[in-house]
């Protein structure tokens, strides 16, 4: 992920002014430094960083801190505003019936943006359709058709027709009743022009609400030039940034964000048609910071429950999970949920507390949810009884052998269950301070 390791190596750095009441000008620098090099490693142009360098040395110095303000929550919270800054807004997306044009180089992630994104506007509650216009690329098609049908949203697109001006218009009438419109186009290898009249043709053929640039993360400087052409034949509306997954890079696509006036509307974070989330700039920061970003994980928590809610258990609220007593029966709905998650090490990334390394600190399989564990753990749970489930920790030895011979599984299986939905309960209790973390508390001082 982009500037993955800043959050821990500024919080090294800000950890020194633990304490301090006064900062002076060295301890800002030391926390310049630590931003500059991050930046500069995730390949963000030079003169931003030292633009954003200056702000923050000056802010800090300059500005009074709010009464009862630690040094350290003044520079952090300084840090916070012109990184949030720097990222700049998310680009405006509302949720109602619109046509959205993807431009973007071959290999930038454009089928798979279109896909994703079609994901996305289904889950809040739209009808999507994807439209396939590349006749350029074989492969495309198939593509576009497999991942459409993964994300089960509705795809039109014709291996027979050579003409994407063509394909675009039929898609928009074959699929008339869909609320979102996403249009993918051809790329090329490079910006070259025939790619540029063939984009040009298709914005004028669909007329576009909004033309998003899919940009690879790890596409370096390059990601300039491509984002001016762009916006010079179609004007982009904004960014979405693929790949965030695979490097810790990404500076390249901020910087032609910055450059164009445009603004970052997703982020890709994997190959499957779930592993996209809107461009949040303060949550994205606040995680970057390693300060959890509550709101994306509330809307996966949301979205999650959704799905493994049961019909029969329609009393079963989430909220109580948070409020009272954490039972088996509440881990055995969390299990599915984090089944319907994604992985889950980016989940805990945003819990405020659990980003930063506290992972590593788990077993390995502290949090292991796979379907084989979850299979033999519900076995285990078939054979409890309504006050085991209820209260998982009054279950003694004797109990373990029972169920263990009740279930068919061994002594080992029962007690491992036991053990995750201790750890479970204990991460559950991180949840439960959800609301007022870190930064929230230290934003309203
Ligand atoms: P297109 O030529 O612009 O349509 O690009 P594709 O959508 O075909 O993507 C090119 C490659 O990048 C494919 O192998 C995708 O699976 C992969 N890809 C796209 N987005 C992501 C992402 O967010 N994370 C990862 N890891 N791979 C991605």
């Amino acid at each position: 992920m982009v500037l993955d390791d800043l959050g821990s190596s500024l919080r090294g750095t800000l950890d020194t002014l633990r304490g301090k009441s006064r900062i002076s000008e060295e301890d800002v620098d030391e926390v310049v430094k630590e931003i500059q090099r991050s930046l500069l490693q995730a390949d963000v142009e030079v003169s931003l960083v030292m633009d954003l360098s200056d702000s923050i040395k000056e802010r800090s110095l300059e500005e009074e801190p709010p009464g009862g303000t630690t040094a350290r929550d003044h520079v952090l919270r300084i840090v916070y505003e012109e990184l949030v800054d720097l990222v700049g807004e998310s680009t405006d997306l509302p949720l109602e019936s619109q046509t959205i044009l993807l431009a973007g180089l071959q290999g930038s992630g454009k089928t798979t943006s279109a896909a994703k994104m079609a994901w996305w506007f289904s889950k809040k509650g739209l009808r999507p359709a994807v439209i396939q216009t590349d006749t350029f690329r074989p492969g495309a098609y198939d593509q576009a058709k497999q991942m459409c049908e993964r994300a089960e949203v509705e795809f039109y697109g014709d291996p027979d027709e050579d003409d994407p001006v063509k394909i675009a218009r039929d898609g928009l009438d074959a699929t008339e009743d869909a609320d979102v419109h996403i249009v993918d186009t051809a790329g090329r290898h490079a910006l070259e022009d025939d790619l540029i009249d063939e984009i040009e043709d298709i914005d004028r053929a669909v007329d576009p609400d909004r033309s998003l640039l899919v940009l690879d993360a790890a596409i370096g400087q390059g990601a300039k030039d491509q984002a001016r052409q762009f916006e010079d034949s179609i004007g982009i509306d904004g960014v979405i940034i693929s790949k965030l997954d695979g490097t810790a890079k990404g500076g390249g696509a901020l910087t032609a964000v910055n450059e164009t006036g445009s603004t970052i509307a997703f982020l890709g974070t994997g190959e499957t048609v779930q592993d996209i989330e809107r461009f949040e700039p303060s949550g994205f920061i606040s995680r970057l910071l390693g300060m959890g970003d509550l709101k994306q994980l509330s809307e996966r928590v949301e979205r999650a429950m959704e799905e493994s809610m049961v019909e029969d258990d329609e009393e079963w609220d989430p909220e109580d999970m948070l409020k009272g007593e954490f039972t088996l029966k509440d881990m055995r709905r969390q299990m599915q949920a984090m089944n319907n998650m994604g992985p889950l090490d980016q989940v805990m990334d945003m819990i405020p507390g659990m980003g930063g390394g506290i992972m590593d600190q788990l077993p390995d399989d502290a949090m292991d949810v796979t379907q084989d564990r979850l299979r033999h753990f519900e076995v285990v749970m078939d054979s409890m009884t309504e006050e085991e489930l209820e209260n998982p920790r009054g279950i003694g030895a004797s109990q373990v052998r029972r169920i263990a011979k009740g279930s068919g599984q061994d002594e080992e299986t029962v007690r491992e269950l036991l053990q995750q939905h201790k750890m479970m309960a204990q991460t559950m209790k991180q949840f439960q301070g959800m609301g007022d973390g870190d930064m929230q508390r230290m934003m309203k001082k």
